[in-house]
């Protein structure tokens, strides 16, 4: 997922944003209200949940969460809190977040939330894992390739993997490398670099490490296309 967080306890936000990234979600940061609401509304990128804290510079938690609903977003809203008072918790609801959770927190709770939002929300599906000969296992965090000698692993980084998974869920389309940037990393990356490029070069590499033929074709000036069904079989 590419989640906005936006959280003005510095340490804390740190925190969740480690714990998210390892958790393989693609995560923006900032500390003011106003900041969190120019992104939200923005065109730079599309986040599947947003985790808002109450009391932030610029604008509150739950005018951003009002001003998300005012204007038609309707992605997941995690309202964070430092008060637990009923009155409050009924006011963050009211602006439109869909859950609330109390500081402090555990972390696995703060998950566990997201993962019930998420499944809560309209657009949820299963991320699709699998495509033709692919399947990506992100508990070991490795490719499965069938081919005409067994089943090839490969394994994969982080970036790597989420990557792969855009691609399985994506065969056969042209994608556009900065709909790839957009969707897989976060904003603090050099706009102009060409960090997919890059990316892809590094799994064409390891998947020739082990002998595979590479399923992402570069389609010249358009972008990028994975198809599911290479190698064919021998
Ligand atoms: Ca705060």
């Amino acid at each position: 997922m590419r989640i906005l967080l936006v959280e003005d306890e510095e340490d804390l936000a740190t925190a969740i944003q480690a714990v998210l990234q390892r958790q393989g979600h693609v995560v923006d940061h900032c500390a003011d209200g106003l900041v969190g609401w120019t992104l939200l509304s923005g065109e730079l990128a599309r986040y599947d949940l947003a985790i808002v804290d109450w009391m932030l510079p610029g604008l509150s938690g739950p005018e951003l969460c009002r001003r998300a609903r005012g204007s038609g977003l309707t992605l997941p809203l995690l309202l964070l809190t430092a008060r637990a008072q009923t009155s409050d918790r009924v006011e963050g609801l009211d602006a439109g977040a869909d859950d609330y959770l109390s500081k402090p927190f555990a972390i696995e709770e703060l998950l566990a939330r997201l993962r019930a939002l998420q499944r809560r929300h309209p657009g949820y599906r299963e991320p699709l894992l699998e495509a033709g000969r692919y399947r990506l296992d992100p508990a070991k965090g490795q490719l499965l390739v069938s081919t005409s000698i067994g089943v090839v692993s490969v394994d994969l980084s982080v970036k790597e993997q989420q990557l792969m998974a855009y691609f399985l869920e994506h065969p056969d389309q042209i994608i556009p490398g900065s709909r790839l940037r957009n969707q897989l990393w976060d904003l603090h990356q050099d706009p102009v670099s060409n960090v997919v490029a890059a990316q892809v070069r590094l799994l064409r590499r390891k998947l020739a490490g082990q002998g595979l033929p590479s399923p992402i074709e570069t389609v010249p000036s358009k972008g990028y296309r994975f198809h599911p069904q290479l190698p064919p079989e021998a």
